[in-house]
């Protein structure tokens, strides 16, 4: 069943565990992420970022995730859109049918991120949508706007607290140190834990981390067993999660592994089998791979076993 990303959230952040927001921008994607929370009894977001659905269509995206939220009637799923970057693009998801948005003004001044953020809260409330925001800067790319080291920024708990009670917000990304895409960590991983802390304490609501793949061994061997280059990139490691998790973290986005799993099998194919013309041939072990990847994930998270 489809439910409003703040209900959903609400349960992991009373009972202290994490949902998985996972990316998607086609139908074999979001067949693994139902497969998986099917497999490991898991709640599931299934989000798209504004590009996706440009890529896709945000009807097809709903359609899609409706259609197996009906052959899965016993998961719960929040459509969440992933970094929408103004009012009418939320305004346009939530027609789409989605059931949770997020306005990322976090490139904007605190004012202006505020305002923006307590107008998509009092459309989306309207018609029982959940909201997310971001306080601070991550480094990396989101859709388009790339973030470099020096213009980053940590979250600041006193405006975090603030933010929080005069927007109404119901999940807020706190920047603590992660960044998007497959090249998150130059040296050793660090994520500021104590400063997740004080904002949880502070805020007292579902909080996320964004920029959270955490790349494991097999999926880099696959992918890089096939010539492909991840550039000695460092995801964040699943004890990391683990400490996330139990500093607050209730909603986990992951797009970056998701990819490498995928395209890790369709690279095998190509170079194992080069007679193979049909799309299936190359979807099938992908998804599957996806699938598999994921059971481990929702372990990790301590969404399994919550339906
Ligand atoms: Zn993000």
């Amino acid at each position: 069943m489809i439910i409003s990303g703040a209900k959903l959230l609400g349960k992991a952040h009373k009972e202290g565990y994490a949902v998985g927001a996972f990316n998607i921008n086609n139908m074999e994607m979001a067949q693994a992420i139902f497969e998986a929370a099917d497999k490991m009894s898991s709640p599931i977001i299934v989000q798209s970022s504004e590009g996706a659905v440009k890529y896709a269509g945000g009807y097809m995206i709903h359609a899609i995730v409706k259609t197996l939220s009906e052959q899965y009637p016993h998961i719960p799923v929040a459509l969440n859109l992933d970094h929408g970057t103004s009012v009418e693009s939320c305004v346009q998801a939530i027609r789409y049918g989605y059931t949770s948005v997020m306005i990322d003004a976090s490139h904007s001044t605190f004012e202006e991120n505020l305002q923006m953020t307590k107008e998509v809260v009092r459309i989306a409330h309207a018609v029982d949508v959940g909201v997310e925001a971001e306080l601070g800067r991550l480094v990396g790319i989101e859709d388009n706007i790339v973030v470099d080291a020096k213009n980053a920024s940590l979250v600041d708990p006193a405006e975090a607290e603030k933010f929080v009670k005069e927007s109404g917000v119901d999940y807020l990304a706190p920047a603590i140190g992660t960044s998007h895409g497959a090249f998150k960590f130059k040296g050793e991983p660090r994520l500021e834990f104590d400063l997740l802390k004080e904002v949880k304490q502070r805020t007292g609501i579902p909080l996320v981390l964004h920029g959270a793949s955490s790349i494991p061994d097999s999926v880099r061997a696959s992918f890089e067993s096939t010539g492909g280059d991840l550039k000695g990139s460092k995801g964040v490691p699943s004890n990391f999660l683990e400490l996330a998790i139990k500093g607050g973290i209730n909603k986990i986005n992951t797009d970056t592994d998701l990819r490498i799993a995928f395209m890790a099998e369709v690279r095998r194919v190509a170079r194992d089998e080069p007679t193979k013309i049909d799309p299936r041939d190359f979807f099938k072990p992908a998804r599957a791979a996806v699938v598999a990847m994921l059971c481990e994930r929702m372990k990790v998270l301590g969404s399994a076993g919550r339906v």
